[in-house]
């Protein structure tokens, strides 16, 4: 029987890691599909507060998880697959064991959105990317496209733009809702360029690899071919709460919405970090709410004399 079982092992999850175990708690942290969550797949993070001149989001990630480990959290590699929230002590299945436990932090962050095109899944890994940190290296002195208006789509333009020969920045509309500091620097990036206002119909491939991209221009209709080697989706995320539907509450996006302070509609089950924030959505934040969760969950556990 565990005081406190986590769920995720992203900023939240870590930062509820280290408040628990500090309380003695002795927490697990199943790590999930994606370990040290978006962090651990971005580069610089220049706004964590203490680091003045910026740190690698994974070095970040992993200085967090030695804070958990030196005060005693334990981590499990693996998804949830099956919850059982409906009686006291909970159970939270990942690979093939069970965990028991009287309190649950649900920390499982949101994942990266796909356009949603015929055959793109299989895409993935053959020119197709989320990650621009963890696969730009394969596309050295190749041309390339970024999907998106946002920040990540910015970030991902500048990034890869230095290994691609050329990277096209393929946004639906003519404005971005990126902020000004990083549309600044893709516009003064030579070797970007603005495809808009375009929506990409289709994926070209050749011999099952990405070899271009079918656009369709937003306002006027008109196709468009580009030739290329990759195609970096960066559109946004879900709420990795798949696993959670029907036994916790959550919006009609799947984001699950907390009571009060970090408190589900079930008592003894928390959440933090962007599986219930579309909000915000920064590191800080997702810190911030882990934070939170585990001092809830703490209070839980004294409240109930454990
Ligand atoms: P986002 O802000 O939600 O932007 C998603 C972009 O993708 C939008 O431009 C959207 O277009 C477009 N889009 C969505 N669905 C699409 C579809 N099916 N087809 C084509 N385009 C689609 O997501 P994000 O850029 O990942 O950023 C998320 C949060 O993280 C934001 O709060 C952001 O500020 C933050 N962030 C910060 C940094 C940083 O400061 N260094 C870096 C990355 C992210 P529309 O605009 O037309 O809706």
């Amino acid at each position: 029987m565990h005081n406190v079982v986590i769920i995720g092992s992203g900023c939240a999850g870590l930062t509820a890691a280290i408040y628990a175990a500090r309380a003695n708690l002795k927490p697990i942290v199943l790590e999930g599909h994606e370990p040290g969550g978006q962090l651990s797949l971005t580069t610089h993070v220049e706004n964590f507060p203490g680091f003045p001149e910026g740190i690698m989001g994974p070095e970040l990630i992993e200085n967090m998880r030695k804070q958990a480990q030196k005060f005693g959290a334990e981590f499990k590699a693996g998804s949830v697959t099956e919850v059982d929230l409906s009686q006291q002590p909970f159970k939270v299945t990942a690979g093939r064991e069970t965990f028991e436990t009287r309190t649950l932090i649900v920390a499982a962050g949101a994942s990266a959105r796909l356009l949603g095109l015929q055959g793109e899944k299989d895409f993935i890994g053959r020119g197709l990317s989320t990650c621009a940190t963890c696969d730009g290296y394969f596309f050295r002195n190749k041309p390339i496209a970024v999907v998106g208006g946002g920040d990540s789509a910015m970030e991902e333009a500048n990034f890869l733009s230095r290994y691609a020969t050329r990277v096209y920045l393929i946004h639906r509309r003519t404005e971005f809702r990126a902020s000004k500091i990083m549309i600044d620097r893709v516009l003064a990036n030579p070797k970007v360029e603005l495809v808009t206002p375009y929506v990409v119909e289709e994926i070209i491939s050749t011999q099952s690899l990405v070899s271009g991209v079918r656009l369709r221009n937003t306002t006027n209709q008109e196709v468009r071919d580009i030739e290329l080697d990759g195609v970096f989706v960066a559109i946004g995320h879900d709420p990795n709460s798949t696993v959670f539907r029907g036994k916790i509450d959550m919006d009609e996006n799947g984001y699950i919405v907390p009571k009060h302070g970090s408190l589900t509609n079930i008592p003894g089950v928390f959440v933090a970090g962007d599986v219930q924030d579309h909000r915000y959505r920064q590191a800080i934040t997702a810190a911030g709410s882990g934070c939170m969760a585990a001092l809830d969950a703490e209070k839980f556990l004294e409240e109930h004399k454990h």
